[in-house]
């Protein structure tokens, strides 16, 4: 069977042009860590040119209009002195919010509790090596590795739910498995979501080396199994090629088109890099995501975020997917799939261009 019919005229809950899913705010690039694959380059104090207090609740307004996530992330979203008082603002309109803080000395017992009794959906946290030694060298500060199992301590306490984030490279991803083992044995509660973010190399991941395209599609191979039996969700970040995998595996078990769709709904099929996903700077400028940083599709000091991702031109084209170059313009899962965009201009600076972590040849 062809995949070419898994379109939008289809599958309309695919298409996200209207709102994304997801908006992720960096409130701050301050952070006391610093990280080897971090994204934003992270600084130890805040730009005086950071989105206000005032500017976080409009721009909160503006994604309760349309119907979509908050994830608070950063630097470290501690560092705002302001944290709170956006948080209960927040809550108090209904806007669904998730949390990203560093694990640092700032990160207690009591603002867990706190997280839970406002009612952040989620806190998120890394975990980048199954112990101290590979986890603290990633982190590049000793003992965050014994502060990260003492926070899922507290949240287990605290009955908050946590994501943990693995970022696989070169060096981690056989650490993967050891990582899986951790968390089923000692964080299970309260991991409710195992994210694996496939490394895109920008900011200081510019210094670790990428897995191979054959190395992704084998730990698809190892995801798939894996979460079969995992006590919370596995899914892979910036790696939408797993959704090709995962079709392909289904289609060859038999597995109905209705339960493909039913699935597909629940695995964010065709969401990526500015289309269900759209970030926004500490200073206000909208991305299509957080490692994608181009091309600029504005500045919600001068547009509402809604008008800026439904109508931006360079939003509109990320998610034409008839636009793609090379071998993802010709794929026919590319309206499940896509490639990650952010990957494809990292290595050849073309945001349409092919992602090159993936191993899939479409036939001519
Ligand atoms: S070729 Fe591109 S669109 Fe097709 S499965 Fe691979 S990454 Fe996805």
């Amino acid at each position: 069977m062809s995949w070419g019919i898994m379109r939008p005229a289809l599958f309309p809950a695919f298409t996200y042009g209207d709102a994304p899913v997801n908006v992720y705010w960096e409130m701050t690039l301050a952070c006391g860590l610093s990280c080897r694959h971090c994204r934003a380059d992270a600084i130890p104090s805040r730009d005086p040119l950071e989105l206000s207090t005032d500017e976080g609740k409009q721009l909160m307004r503006d994604i309760k209009e349309m119907g979509s996530h908050l994830i608070l992330t950063g630097g470290d979203p501690l560092e705002r002195a302001d944290l709170w008082e956006l948080i209960e603002y927040g809550r108090s309109i209904g806007l669904p919010i998730a949390i990203t803080p560093a694990v640092t000395a700032k990160l207690t017992q009591e603002m867990m509790q706190r997280f839970k009794a406002v009612g952040v959906a989620t806190v998120g946290m890394s975990l980048d090596g199954p112990n101290a030694e590979l986890h603290d060298g990633f982190r590049q500060v000793p003992g965050t590795f014994d502060m990260s199992m003492r926070a899922l301590g507290w949240a287990r306490e605290a009955g908050m739910p946590v994501q943990i984030n693995t970022t696989v490279t070169r060096e981690t991803i056989r650490r993967v498995p050891e990582i899986f083992e951790l968390l089923k044995t000692k964080a299970s509660p309260p991991v409710r979501r195992w994210a694996l973010f496939i490394l895109i190399p920008v900011g200081r991941g510019l210094m670790l080396g990428s897995p191979s395209a054959q190395e992704i599609e084998d730990l698809f191979g190892w995801v798939y199994e894996t979460a079969k039996q995992a006590p919370f969700h596995v899914s892979t970040v910036e790696a939408p090629q797993y959704r090709r995998f995962w079709l392909q595996k289904k289609l060859s078990e038999g597995t109905s088109l209705e339960e493909i769709e039913r699935r597909g709904r629940m695995m964010g099929f065709g969401i990526r890099d500015g289309s269900g996903i759209v970030f926004v700077s500490h200073r206000g400028e909208v991305y299509p995501a957080g490692f994608l940083p181009h091309p600029l599709l504005g500045s919600i000091r001068e547009k509402p975020l809604p008008e800026i991702y439904r109508t931006a031109p360079a939003a509109v084209k990320l998610r034409a997917m008839d636009e793609l170059h090379g071998r993802c313009g010709e794929c026919e899962y590319r309206w499940i799939c896509g490639g990650s965009r952010a990957r494809a201009y990292a290595a050849t600076g073309d945001a349409m261009g092919s992602d090159p972590l993936c191993v899939y040849q479409p036939s001519p």
